[in-house]
């Protein structure tokens, strides 16, 4: 079969990519290609670096797609059934609503594909498509394929080599798809697995693409080891909790192995809010000393940060971006709290009847959806807009930074890219377009 594997764009210039580059290549589409028996021929389709050819004839189209992208995935299904081509919908969002996604698919993949994928081409030839393929149990992470980056242009990609190393979270966060995505208990992958396929990558910078991979201290102090051991020196980042803090052997093997930068959930300054939520591995009174503590060991820290959690009042823009400046973090995702499909979050805003729009659309962590309880909408929206503008400013930037940092022009780079971004982002606002435009289908 004539196989081909769509992520759609995104449509939010916060956080579409480039035309030209993208930043990180779709992971879990080249995986799903090496889980394909060879006898197929898989085509990647990344619709942010190329446009999709509505005219060509595939036997199966498959995309996935999180939250706010979830529409216009409908949208490249229903253009491909239309068509007469068989559709199938897996990822975050289907996983979460099958019962909508099946609307716009032949058949539907809920949770991880390991397994399910194979079974569904050998159903799909025999001419008995189900409508709905969901796993009796999470996928060991054991003898994991290899991703076919062969498929992939990587000079397309400004960090084409991506490895995941990891997958569910322990920590199941009321706001966060990855507990339900991929289970509270923690699998990871054996350490030779993942260091045999480092040692085939050809960057000198790798991304983990963990959702945590602190989460269990001891893998992680196995794997950093190794990775250390490599006779190819390699720089990585990823995203990891801020337990890394209290435990400096944890950092300096971190260090060692070659981590640049970090990705922590600060989420919030309030203890009531992190309580709240559920981020019970967050202790804002050791904030200040963790953040010293890494930036220590030479490794960067971009912080995220959430507003609109229920004991936030407007004060909160102005605390959250003083703190992320006084402390020098080197970038800050400052997110709007978002009840997502298939989240306790949601349940719960649900109940209390707080949910203000349902347009998947505007799902981006950019927009207000719900009713915040100590401040109205419009200002959510308003301090969020001004912590982005106040924390990318230029002076900032350049007080956060300074001059003689360590890796300073790659961090120059990603704040001026993003302060970019943001800007984009404010005209649309300021233009009145708050709606983002729907992207035009080929005929
Ligand atoms: S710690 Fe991070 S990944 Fe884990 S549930 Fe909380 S927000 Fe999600």
């Amino acid at each position: 079969m004539k196989i081909a594997l769509i992520a759609p764009a995104w449509h939010d210039p916060l956080w579409e990519s480039e035309k030209e580059k993208s930043i990180f290549p779709p992971l879990n589409l080249i995986t799903l290609a090496a889980l394909t028996p060879p006898r197929h021929e898989v085509t990647i389709l990344d619709e942010s670096l190329t446009d999709i050819d509505y005219n060509a004839k595939y036997d199966l189209v498959g995309i996935s797609a999180m939250t706010a992208l979830a529409p216009r995935a409908y949208e490249i299904a229903d253009a491909f059934r239309a068509k007469g081509t068989t559709v199938v919908l897996g990822g975050m969002h289907p996983s979460a609503l099958p019962e909508e996604a099946s609307a716009h698919a032949d058949a539907v993949v809920v949770g991880e594909a390991e397994g399910l994928w194979q079974q569904l081409l050998s159903d799909l030839e025999d001419g008995k498509l189900k409508p709905v393929y969901r796993p009796e149990e999470r996928p060991s992470l054991e003898h994991m394929v290899h991703p076919r980056r062969d498929l992939l242009n990587r000079d397309r990609y400004l960090v084409p080599d991506t490895v995941q190393t990891t997958r569910g979270c322990p920590f199941a966060c009321s706001f966060c798809t990855v507990s339900r995505f991929f289970g509270k208990s923690f699998r990871f992958r054996p350490v030779e697995d993942v260091i045999q396929e480092v040692a085939e990558l050809e960057g000198e910078v790798i991304a983990f693409i963990d959702d945590n991979i602190v989460g269990h201290p001891g893998y992680a102090r196995r794997l950093f080891t190794e990775l250390a051991r490599l006779p190819r020196k390699i720089k990585w980042f990823s995203q990891g909790s801020l337990n890394i803090a209290r435990d400096e052997d944890l950092l300096r093997l971190a260090a060692a192995s070659g981590c640049i930068g970090l990705f922590i959930g600060f989420e919030s300054l309030s203890p009531g809010n992190l309580k709240a939520v559920g981020k019970a591995v967050n202790r804002v009174e050791e904030y200040r000393e963790a953040i010293k503590r890494i930036h220590d060991h030479g490794i960067a820290i971009e912080g995220a940060f959430v507003f609109g959690l229920d004991e936030d009042d407007e004060s909160v823009f102005e605390q959250t971006v003083k703190f992320a400046q006084e402390n020098r973090l080197e970038a800050a995702q400052f997110g709007i709290l978002t009840p997502f499909p298939g989240t306790p979050l949601r349940e719960t805003m649900e109940r209390e009847g707080r949910i203000t729009c349902n347009d998947w659309r505007e799902y981006t962590i950019s927009k207000v959806v719900f009713e915040p309880k100590n401040m109205s909408a419009r200002t959510l929206q308003e301090g969020f807009n001004w912590a982005w503008q106040e924390f990318y400013s230029l002076g900032s930037i350049s007080r956060r930074l300074g001059l003689v940092k360590k890796h300073a022009p790659i961090l120059w780079a990603l704040n001026l890219n993003i302060r970019k971004r943001f800007y984009h982002f404010l005209e649309r606002i300021r233009t009145g377009n708050f709606t983002l435009p729907r992207p035009s289908l080929a005929k």
